[in-house]
């Protein structure tokens, strides 16, 4: 249920934080399904570098939010950062993507960790 929450493909819910404000702040991480493939070279990586939290723009709230009276949905985003297994690849590091979350330049953190873990 909850990764058509937003209707966005290739994301999962992890958890959903109600704040003491009445917000929600959903946790997001990238489909284990999606595999992870360089932009540069194409080719597929196993190697995880780090783990980065980014906050998308903020989605629209979901129609069930609002009816629950839920005034404010922050989402965070723990993504994966890919080292790439080519060697002749001039890129050495990617982030996940999925076309329905633009990445935001300049907000991201590499020093996160996902609550409750
Ligand atoms: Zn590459």
């Amino acid at each position: 249920m909850a990764s058509t929450l937003f209707g966005v493909q290739g994301v999962v819910v992890v958890e959903v934080d109600v704040e003491a404000d009445g917000g929600v702040t959903v946790w997001l991480a990238t489909d284990p399904g999606v595999v992870p493939v360089c932009p540069d070279c194409g080719v597929a990586s196993t190697r995880v570098h780090e783990y980065v939290l980014t906050r998308p723009r903020p989605l629209p709230r979901p129609a069930a939010a609002a009816a629950a009276g839920v005034e404010r949905v922050a989402v965070v985003w723990a993504k994966r950062r890919w080292r790439c297994g080519n060697p002749d690849c001039a890129r050495a590091t990617f982030t996940e993507s999925v076309p329905q979350i633009p990445p935001v330049p300049g907000w991201s953190s590499g020093c996160g960790t996902m609550p409750h873990s």
